[in-house]
């Protein structure tokens, strides 16, 4: 699997872009402010988008995508929408309070009723979605909306995204003797802001040591941490080299591409 990190920062500033990761060629794992560094050709080409959640800079991509596309993929041959698949209070979300006709057209149901280039498809905790040629299980997450991370089965192991979340002991449980070949894990603030990612429900570095204390970590397991808020990067990155964690633990960058 191809992954390209579009978006892995907690918020906007130059060069930060909110949380979006492409996957192969024809998913996005959450479609945050990332979404617009693909070129229109590329946005076309996106068939499935996965939620984690409903916040702002996980979603705020899908309207503006769905805009953007309608017209190039209406005139293909083999039309379909696009897939926006998440937990179903997300999607009810979505339906109430973006494609409302008052923040943007409800693209669920444009061009036509009959035939809309956003199709929102339900998902439950647990589900193994088989999409696009990828294995992806839908992983528990704990924040202030019903939230999600996802795990992708790869030649290499699993890739693994924990949405946004504070501590989750449900997410370690489930992964317990699973190879992994990477874990994107979110570290929202510093901590001296520990109190503000305990009310939340995000981590901070030493948030981030405790959960990782559950996990039976292999040594090839690369540990990567997204949502930084901007501003926040060198108070996190320093903390965290100051904490006993038994792998190296480093900061996703904007633009960047692994294969798994
Ligand atoms: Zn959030
Ligand atoms: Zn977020």
């Amino acid at each position: 699997m191809n992954l390209r990190v579009l978006g892995c920062s907690g918020s906007i500033a130059l060069d930060n872009r909110t949380t979006c990761f492409q996957l192969d060629e024809r998913i996005l794992v959450d479609a945050g402010t990332g979404v617009g560094d693909l070129t229109l050709d590329e946005m076309a080409g996106i068939d499935h988008i996965l939620l984690s959640h409903s916040h702002l800079d996980h979603v705020l991509g899908i309207p503006l995508l769905a805009d953007s596309v309608m017209q190039h993929r209406l005139s293909r041959p083999d039309f379909r929408p696009i897939q926006v698949h998440g937990l179903p209070e997300t999607l009810e979300a979505l339906r109430a309070h973006l494609f409302n006709n008052i923040i943007w057209p409800d693209f669920t149901r444009l061009p036509s009723r009959e035939r809309p280039i956003i199709e929102l498809v339900p998902f439950q905790i647990g589900e193994r979605l088989e999409l696009a040629g990828l294995t992806i299980e839908v992983l528990p997450a704990h924040h202030t909306v019903p939230a999600c991370g996802f795990g992708v089965d790869t030649p290499s192991g699993w890739w693994i995204y924990t949405g946004d979340t504070g501590p989750n002991p449900a997410l370690w449980e489930r992964l317990r003797g699973r190879a992994i070949a990477q874990l994107v894990i979110e570290t929202a603030f510093s901590d001296e802001e520990r109190a503000l990612a305990e009310i939340s429900r995000h981590l901070s570095p030493s948030m981030l040591a405790e959960e990782l204390e559950q996990l039976d970590l292999d040594c090839d397991t690369s540990i990567a941490i997204t949502h930084v808020k901007p501003g926040e990067m060198a108070a996190v990155t320093g903390q965290l080299a100051e904490l006993d964690i038994r792998v190296p633990v480093f900061a996703l960058t904007r633009g960047e591409r692994y294969r798994f």
